[in-house]
């Protein structure tokens, strides 16, 4: 691999997709469910894995349960983007980032500016609807009383998340795949390569550079072109700040976003 420079990959790309995965928000301080001792702490407290709680069918058969891991476990996660979300809304604006994949739940990348954003899983503030009547409710009302019901119809919200044994729109899958194959540079952030999501997009892929940032070496990290290890937070940032001094003419906006 060699040395190399992300912030002279990121000037020379010509259409850089991203996808994030989970380190991204666990360096926001967001737990996630995935962590092993997350998952025994909560099926020690729930009685069942998150996998179970959080899916279609325990959402209809045990409401109660599931808004008591949804806000407890999900929502109580709340957290305000960090640094490194406010880096690709910058290589947004400077053209150079074309879109962001995620299956994270917390909008975070849309918080901070990020504008083309495929939400493959949804988030926590849009779409929570009545399954019934499709009246939207917000995050606010999602978090009042033991299961949010809909003001008309009595029934309990769904919240804008999908939850397992529920089918992803079709469609956005398939524009995200169309960005994917598009792209010449692929910036995947704190994720490894085997990743379903990862796995997923590779598919499409037929770009040229495969750029691979996360906290700790993978053995299928050589599937990558290049890779990064450490906080994916200061990799962003110091790429960014090389790649604003490179770009001249760009200066004034990128000094607005490193503030
Ligand atoms: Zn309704």
């Amino acid at each position: 691999m060699g040395h190399f420079s992300l912030a002279e990959i990121l000037h020379n790309s010509n259409y850089l997709v991203c996808l994030t995965g989970r380190e991204m928000i666990v360096e926001d301080g967001i737990d996630s469910m995935r962590d092993m001792k997350t998952a025994y702490e909560i099926e020690l407290k729930y009685g069942y894995s998150p996998e179970e709680v959080f899916s279609a069918q325990f959402f209809s058969t045990r409401s109660e349960q599931f808004y008591e891991f949804y806000r407890e476990e999900v929502l109580a996660q709340e957290k305000e983007p960090g640094k490194a979300y406010y880096a690709l809304a910058a290589l947004e604006e400077m053209g150079i980032l074309k879109c962001i994949i995620t299956r994270q739940l917390f909008n975070l990348d849309k918080r901070a500016g990020c504008q083309n954003v495929y939400n493959l899983h949804g988030n926590i503030y849009d779409n929570n609807h009545c399954p019934r009547c499709g009246r939207i409710y917000s995050i606010d009302y999602m978090k009042k009383g033991k299961v949010p019901l809909c003001e008309k119809c009595g029934v309990p919200i769904h919240p804008g998340v999908t939850l397992l044994g529920e089918m992803v729109e079709i469609g956005l899958t398939t524009r995200a795949a169309d960005e994917v194959s598009k792209a010449d540079t692929l910036l995947i952030l704190g994720s490894d390569m085997r990743t379903e999501m990862v796995q997923q997009f590779m598919k499409y892929f037929h770009g040229d550079k495969v750029v691979l940032i996360h906290g700790a070496p993978h053995y299928a990290d050589k599937e990558a072109d290049y890779c990064l290890y450490g906080k994916i937070t200061d990799i962003l940032a110091s790429a960014l700040k090389e790649l604003c001094e490179k770009v001249e003419d760009q200066q004034i906006l990128c000094n607005s976003h490193q503030g």
